[in-house]
């Protein structure tokens, strides 16, 4: 069965380029073996995060996740039976927020500010789904796992 689990969480530390790069190359290699596809973005110290796949192996890359001493806070905002995949042939990327970024940030939070923890379930698949609508004006396209990264 085939499930999307959408987390926000907040970094221990604010991290730089090479700490997100670690942390986006362990999940390259770990969600290519489990099929898991999705979507992170960080901004603030906040992470954002949805992985879709099969139910049993998106709960175990979730308890590692949840347990992991970079960041704390994690709170689930969606999980869900899904029929397909938003992120299917995703691939890890660094994407910096741009122009497309900031109006969506705008059109999903009163601030125009990268707040997380404040969206609802529905406000969390709107956005996921309009960023996999613009991946194509977003980044050039690779597998698997795409990242929206901005300090
Ligand atoms: P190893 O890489 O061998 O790690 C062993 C232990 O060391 C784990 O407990 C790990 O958390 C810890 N560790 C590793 N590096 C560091 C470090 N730099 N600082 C502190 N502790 C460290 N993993 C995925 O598989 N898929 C994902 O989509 C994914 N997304 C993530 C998103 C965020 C925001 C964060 C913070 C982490 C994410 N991770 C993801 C990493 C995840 O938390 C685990 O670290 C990873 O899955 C463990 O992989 P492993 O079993 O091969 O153990």
């Amino acid at each position: 069965m085939l499930v999307r689990l959408v987390y926000v969480s907040y970094a221990k530390t604010v991290m730089d380029d090479e700490e997100i790069a670690a942390i986006l190359e362990k999940s390259n290699k770990n969600n290519r073996r489990d099929s898991i596809t999705g979507v992170l973005l960080y901004s603030n110290r906040y992470f954002f995060q949805c992985l879709e796949g099969e139910r049993t192996k998106v709960n175990q890359t979730y308890l590692r996740i949840a347990n992991d001493v970079r960041h704390n806070k994690c709170v689930q905002i969606q999980y869900s039976d899904i029929d397909t995949r938003l992120f299917s042939g995703w691939a890890m990327e660094h994407v910096a927020f741009n122009g497309l970024a900031d109006q969506l940030m705008l059109k999903y939070s009163e601030t125009g500010l990268f707040h997380p923890y404040e969206f609802s379930a529905g406000q969390s698949l709107s956005l996921l789904t309009e960023i996999a609508e613009s991946r194509q004006k977003l980044m050039p396209v690779k597998k698997s796992l795409f990242t929206w990264f901005s300090k």
